[in-house]
């Protein structure tokens, strides 16, 4: 049995249909920078909308929050503009997970450029590989392939008994966005 005052960094997978999944890692975070720990954000996707979470960052000096899509795909006309895009976000983020810089990386929907095609899991796996000790990596998205969660600490696969939407009922303010 490990000390547990030892020091691991985490994989930690949020998955599944439900709710919740950027959120928790959000939520992590808000824990995280309670603790002075730097924490970065890396988005894999874009929406029409400005979040609340975004607004939120820009305010908060221990947490790089960088939006690196350029749309849902399905708004989108150029795939090859999104696959570019999708291609500087993993730039970014392992620029963002070998610097030594954070404690905590959010890899936030980063399952949506493994699922078009445009970033290899075994490519983030082999640069987790060589990440710092202690850092802790979060991945969030839905159809999270099992290379990755066979490697990860920790998955939560959220389900989606409710929600919402399925009434009729369209994304609120602070809950949604
Ligand atoms: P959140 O950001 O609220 O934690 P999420 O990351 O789990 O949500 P995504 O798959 O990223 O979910 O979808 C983002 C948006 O889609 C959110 O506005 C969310 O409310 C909505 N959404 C999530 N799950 C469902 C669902 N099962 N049915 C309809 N809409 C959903
Ligand atoms: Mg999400």
């Amino acid at each position: 049995m490990k000390s547990s005052s030892e020091k691991k960094g985490l994989l930690l997978v949020f998955t599944g249909p439900g709710k919740g999944k950027t959120t928790a890692a959000l939520g992590i975070l808000f824990r995280s920078l309670g603790r002075g720990l730097k924490c970065g954000v890396v988005q894999y996707l874009k929406g029409k909308w400005e979040t609340g979470e975004r607004k939120f960052a820009k305010t908060i000096p221990d947490l790089e929050f960088y939006v690196m899509g350029l749309g849902f795909t399905w708004e989108s006309d150029d795939l090859d503009r999104d696959k570019e895009a999708a291609r500087k976000a993993w730039q970014k983020s392992k620029e963002m997970i070998l610097s030594g810089m954070y404690k905590i990386i959010v890899l936030d929907e980063i399952t949506y450029a493994f699922h078009y095609g445009w970033l290899e899991p075994e490519e983030v796996l082999q640069t987790l590989s060589d990440k710092p000790k202690d850092l802790h990596i979060i991945i969030t998205g839905r159809n999270c392939p099992s290379i990755i969660t066979d490697s990860a600490d920790l998955v939560s696969y959220i389900e989606s008994p409710k929600h919402p939407y399925k009434n009729g009922i369209p994304a609120q303010i602070g809950i949604d966005y």
